[in-house]
């Protein structure tokens, strides 16, 4: 009965949410040759980086890990006022398209559903990456500005490369790395609705799941009972 909500619910996404001009390798193509464009740019600007400024890279990880979680658990799982596009968007859209029995996306066109907007994109770059750059060089070093917003931008791309591999069929060579399959598992663990609004918010590596004890193992997501269901 699930699959089938799943495969009617695809089926009418593609007809209402995906324009017939999309295309899915321009999307993909967009969003990697812009975010390594402006990684390369940020460290061709670096000059003489002292030993201390090196620090800004985990800063920066642990930083995005945490932005990463909280914006997951508490913006985009919740319906806060205001922020209606991100709430409908991968919560009311991505968990319907993907159930933790129907992870793989059916080709190529499915990107609309896995990756971020270009306007999101650009818009989290401008409103969030560049500000904070330019805040840090103008308190620091123009050194520690570039190095965050290279790391930060590094990270949102690795995090589109997961996330993309979680939801390529299971045997695709990325998905098989034995990282990329175990933290795979957990996401979906996550996809599993009645989980998914308490579990494994972390997209990329579960640290900020570890600290606020929100991790949960795909075994343990197996075994046990299923928990109540606030989506
Ligand atoms: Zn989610
Ligand atoms: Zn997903």
């Amino acid at each position: 009965m699930r699959e089938q909500a799943v495969a009617e619910y695809r089926e009418a996404y593609r007809q209402e949410e995906i324009p017939a001009n999309y295309r899915g390798l321009v999307h993909l193509c967009f969003t990697f040759a812009s975010g390594i464009a402006v990684v390369i740019y940020s460290a061709w600007q670096l000059d003489q980086v002292q030993a201390a400024q090196w620090l800004t890279i985990p800063i920066t990880l642990v930083y995005a890990n945490l932005a990463e979680y909280l914006g997951h658990r508490f913006v985009m799982h919740r319906p806060v006022p205001g922020l209606g596009l991100l709430y409908k968007r991968p919560s009311g859209q991505h968990h319907r398209f993907f159930s933790h029995q129907h992870m793989e996306l059916d080709g190529i066109r499915d990107l609309k559903v896995v990756l971020f907007p270009p306007v999101l994109m650009v818009f989290f770059v401008l409103a969030f990456a560049l500000p904070v750059g330019i805040a840090l060089s103008r308190l620091f070093a123009e050194n520690v500005g570039f190095l965050f917003v290279a790391t930060a931008v590094a990270y949102f791309l690795n995090y589109e490369i997961l996330h993309l591999a979680y939801h390529l069929p299971g045997d695709s060579w990325l998905g098989r790395r034995g990282l990329v399959s175990r933290l795979r598992a957990l996401h979906t663990s996550h996809h599993d609705p009645r989980l998914m609004s308490n579990w494994n918010f972390n997209i990329t590596y579960p640290v900020s799941d570890l600290l606020f004890r929100t991790f949960r193992g795909s075994a343990a997501s197996r075994a046990d009972p299923p928990a109540a269901s606030t989506y």
